[in-house]
């Protein structure tokens, strides 16, 4: 099997506000439920779940021809307080193996997990939302993010799809253009007239001709048809940025202790950056006083770290550069900017950064067999 260059998931809840609903209500089940406008007024299906599916019912139609549809249906306003929550829960449970998530509607979100073996982690995010939210979400696998979305709608619902790198050509060569991220039906009418219907044939077409016809859109398709796309997966708030902070024992002023209290902080932040395979490019500190007045700061460095030196070299900068106004009550360290790939790096730094890439490596092992307390860096060891 090739090497997966990324290991993307993209989850996606099967008919979410209707599946929160059932769960709630369990006397729905098995029942054609439409969430949306009360019928007898002008406005739309929201979600409805696969029973109505199967008379016809489907999102954005108008609610007056679901009900002619399906008069027998059960007809719910949507709870949004309740399908938020449910959201939050599912993309936490997301988060929990790693921070790059990206939400992209309520109920659908990409997840980059390299490099771990995608297929497992989408089993069990599936298995802990279904335990922990009551709800069936599917899970596509790709090293792409289209990939990754069409291996899901071919899933659902509650399935996992996944197609590595040596089987997209085959997944895609039967797929109708219409399906292809980005082709509306306006394109795929334009492409079918001229005898191009699937992925497969896109892929015949001689070289420079969708790029002469759709121009910048065309090069795209060809892209897409070869199943290439590096569009990153691009985390969503909370999971923007590592942090860690602690509140101190007592309020504090030396600070030869606060320091070793930093460079404590820049190594668990240090530690879970590499974890989950990214790097940092704004370091940021935040400094709580005895009266709780509390200010940050943030250095935004040229190119990507994730050692606990570089991290604590940054932190103790940025504080050291403070007019301590009274005793300190809290200390945090927070990376952001977070990438899982180095922007193109000075050569100045190249050498100190591959050594300090190396004890940082050393004190992970150590870390990962006694605990995360046993490696310290010169400065923690002063406390
Ligand atoms: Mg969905």
């Amino acid at each position: 099997m090739s090497q997966w260059p990324r290991v993307i998931i993209l989850i996606d809840a099967d008919a979410f506000f209707a599946a929160v609903e059932t769960r709630d209500n369990p006397e729905y089940r098995g029942k054609p439920l439409i969430i949306g406008a009360k019928p007898g007024t002008r406005g739309v299906v929201s979600t409805c779940s696969y029973e109505a599916r199967k008379y016809g019912v489907r999102s954005a139609m108008p609610i007056s021809q679901a009900y002619r549809l399906c008069p027998h249906g059960i007809y719910l306003s949507p709870n949004m307080r309740k399908y938020v929550e449910a959201s939050n829960a599912m993309f936490e449970i997301c988060e929990r193996y790693t921070p790059l998530v990206e939400r992209v509607s309520v109920d659908e979100g990409y997840l980059d997990v390299t490099p771990e073996d995608g297929a497992l982690i989408a089993g069990r995010i599936r298995e802990e939302i279904k335990a922990e939210v009551g709800i069936t979400v599917t899970a596509g696998v790709s090293y792409c993010k289209y990939l990754a979305k069409i291996a899901a709608e071919e899933a659902k619902p509650d399935g996992l799809g996944v197609v590595g790198p040596d089987e997209a050509l085959e997944f895609l060569k039967d797929l109708p253009v219409g399906k292809i991220p980005g082709v509306g039906p306006k394109t795929a009418k334009l492409l079918e007239a001229q005898g191009i219907r699937t992925a497969g044939d896109l892929r015949s077409v001689p070289p420079g001709y969708l790029e002469a016809a759709f121009g910048k859109h065309g090069a795209r398709l060809v892209e897409l048809a070869n199943g290439i796309d590096d569009t990153p997966v691009v985390s969503s708030h909370e999971a923007k940025s590592v942090s860690e902070e602690t509140t101190l024992e007592k309020d504090e002023s030396d600070k030869e202790i606060l320091h070793a209290i930093l460079a404590g902080l820049s190594q668990d932040v240090g530690y879970r950056l590499r974890n989950h395979g990214l790097k940092a490019r704004t370091i940021g500190i935040k400094v709580r006083y005895s009266d709780f007045s509390t200010l940050t700061r943030a250095k935004t460095l040229p190119y990507h770290v994730n050692s606990d030196a570089e991290i604590y070299g940054c932190a103790k900068e940025l504080f050291d550069n403070l007019a301590l106004a009274r005793p300190v009550r809290l200390l945090g360290v927070a990376a952001s900017n977070l990438s899982t790939r180095d922007i193109a790096q000075p050569k100045l730094f190249e050498q100190d950064e591959k050594s300090w890439d190396h004890v940082s490596k050393a004190a992970d092992s150590l870390r990962k067999k006694y605990g995360k307390r046993i490696v310290n860096l010169g400065a923690t060891l002063k406390k």
